[in-house]
């Protein structure tokens, strides 16, 4: 494993049809870049409309190389089972870093952070504990985390429902993520304990106008408002498109158009720059 030939990663790229040894060197790789410790996370704001002010961070992790993405492996650390090992770590990480925010910046941390976790961390037993023990050890508030779980993940119930209630149990905040992308959005809301919905980027992408995506993305406002869920939009690429969910009712929003994820220290830079102000 140690001769790491250059060319090496070409086999990954996202553009090329993936191929079975692909994936299998992939997972080896993955499970190696745990063990040292080479994977990073980058935090991308969740902003209050129309302002844009940060009020949130969803933690994306980062493979070492930038050009493969975490919808390359995190399917694969999903189907290997590392996604456990590596789930834990992102979590610890996370929140050892929102404690550090937490205790140089106070009211000017992040109100809350989001950390995505797949279906095959929510049924491995135990789960709900870690959670709540890692909140004890870094000392950090249950309702500054946020869970993001796709509609997928609990929709068949069993005990990836149950880790739910425990975590609300803790004071953890839910989020159902890709809202309105899996087969059973509406019907969840009643049995899933939520306390937001990130609604999918595909339909914020077609918002403008009298556009199908317009009408649903109106249609989710309301079931929100109706039910005391917050609804975060996701993929916000344009002003246009910022503006039109602020017409909408929206309050909450994600995208590019407010900012990229970004490495730790451009977090901390922009929080400096708030405390200053
Ligand atoms: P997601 O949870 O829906 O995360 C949002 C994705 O949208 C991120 O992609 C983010 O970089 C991207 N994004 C943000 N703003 C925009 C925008 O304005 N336009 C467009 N087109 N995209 C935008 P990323 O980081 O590549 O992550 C992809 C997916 O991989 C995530 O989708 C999530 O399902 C998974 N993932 C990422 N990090 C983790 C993790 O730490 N744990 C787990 N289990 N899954 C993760
Ligand atoms: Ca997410
Ligand atoms: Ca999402
Ligand atoms: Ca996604």
């Amino acid at each position: 494993a140690k001769d790491r030939g250059k060319g090496r990663f070409a086999i990954y790229d996202d553009t090329l049809e993936r191929t079975h040894e692909a994936d299998q060197q992939l997972g080896a790789d993955l499970r190696q870049a745990l063990a040292d410790e080479r994977f990073t996370l980058a935090y991308q704001p969740i902003v209050l409309l129309p302002g844009g002010e940060w009020i949130g961070l969803e933690t994306l992790v980062r493979w070492p190389d930038a050009r493969i993405g975490p919808d390359t492996f995190i399917p694969i650390a999903e189907r290997t089972g590392l996604i456990v090992p590596l789930g834990s770590w992102i979590l610890r990480t996370a929140l050892a870093q929102l404690a550090a925010w937490n205790t140089e910046f106070g009211a000017v941390a992040p109100h809350h952070l989001g950390v995505n976790v797949s279906a095959r961390q929510l049924r491995e037993p135990g789960f709900a504990e870690e959670v709540g023990d890692a909140l004890v050890e870094f000392g950090v508030r249950p309702n500054q985390l946020v869970v993001e779980v796709t509609e997928t993940a609990v929709f068949d119930g069993g005990v990836a429902l149950d880790t739910l209630v425990a975590l609300k149990a803790l004071g953890v905040r839910v989020a159902l993520d890709d809202f309105g992308t899996g087969h059973s959005s509406l019907g969840l809301l009643r049995t899933v304990p939520a306390d937001s919905l990130k609604v999918d980027k595909s339909f914020v992408a077609g918002i403008g106008g009298a556009s199908e995506e317009a009408v649903i993305a109106s249609a989710m406002i309301q079931i929100t408002e109706g039910l005391h869920l917050r609804a975060v939009a996701e993929g916000v690429e344009t002003a246009a498109q910022a503006d039109t969910l602020y017409e909408l009712g929206y309050r909450f929003a994600q995208g590019y158009h407010f900012s990229r994820p970004l490495p730790p220290a451009e977090v901390r830079s922009h929080l400096l720059q708030r405390q200053l102000a």
